[in-house]
């Protein structure tokens, strides 16, 4: 079983897009519990490595090929740690930032996280390579749809069956990263 129903978001993403193959290193940010990380597992098989970071701890046990560091990924001293692991595939990102319950307030840091991730995708993700992030999506959506269409070969908005009707929430893809 897995930890988390945010799992099956991943897997309709993964169904739909092939975001993930038998072998990548895959980053997954914004990890905890893990259930994202547990089926990244099973999509990269044992040539693969994922490498999950978070604020919290995994709850999933430890595997061979998963790496876990618990910190803030937008910090200079996690990222020191993901560059060893670097380049990857694949980076997904499920992380939310906390909540306000202002929406105004919410979609902007969850587009600035966004933002920040996309740049890290520049550092860290292969040509070819894929990103998988979750978004509120707000005033800036559009800005952030023509940066991933400007840096990817195929730029999608993606609403999971899996997400409840009332959310906010999509995430973005973007297949194939240009050089
Ligand atoms: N994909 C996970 C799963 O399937 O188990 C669920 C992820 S949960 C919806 C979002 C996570 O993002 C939270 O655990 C939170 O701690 C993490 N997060 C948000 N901002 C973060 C940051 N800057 N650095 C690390 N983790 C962060």
């Amino acid at each position: 079983g897995y930890p988390a129903r945010s799992v099956y978001k991943l897997m309709e993403i993964q169904r739909k897009y092939r975001v993930v193959s038998r072998g990548d290193r895959v980053l997954d940010l914004g990890a905890a519990p893990g259930s994202w990380s547990k089926y990244l597992l099973s999509c990269v098989g044992e040539k693969g490595l994922v490498v999950a970071v978070d604020l919290l701890p995994l709850v999933i046990g430890s595997h061979e090929r998963l790496v876990f560091y618990q910190g803030d990924f937008t910090s200079d001293e996690v990222q020191e740690r993901i560059d060893v692991h670097a380049p990857f595939q694949v980076i997904v990102s499920d992380a939310a930032p906390s909540t306000s319950g202002n929406r105004g307030l919410d979609t902007a840091r969850s587009e600035a996280l966004v933002e920040r991730i996309l740049s890290l995708a520049g550092r860290w993700l292969v040509p070819g390579g894929n990103l998988v992030a979750k978004l509120f999506q707000g005033s800036g959506a559009q800005e952030i749809f023509r940066a991933v269409r400007e840096g990817w070969e195929r730029a999608y908005f993606f609403r999971p069956q899996a997400t409840r009707r009332q959310s906010f929430e999509v995430f973005v893809v973007g297949v194939g990263k240009r050089s």
